[in-house]
């Protein structure tokens, strides 16, 4: 399953979340530390994305 990278927008965690593909469209995402759902994908693909190599 992906493992998605956010920073929450309240208290400024940041934290990853696996999740499948249901739960990331579905936005059910909320910050481990304060709850909150004010939270920021970081932008993926320095390690887990596999670009495409020609
Ligand atoms: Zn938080």
């Amino acid at each position: 399953m992906p493992n998605y990278e956010y920073t929450c927008g309240e208290c400024g965690k940041s934290f990853s979340q696996i999740l499948t593909l249901k739960e990331h469209e579905s936005g059910e995402v909320v910050c481990p530390a304060c709850k909150s759902k004010n939270v920021e994908q970081k932008p993926a693909g320095f390690y887990a994305v596999t670009s495409k190599k020609s």
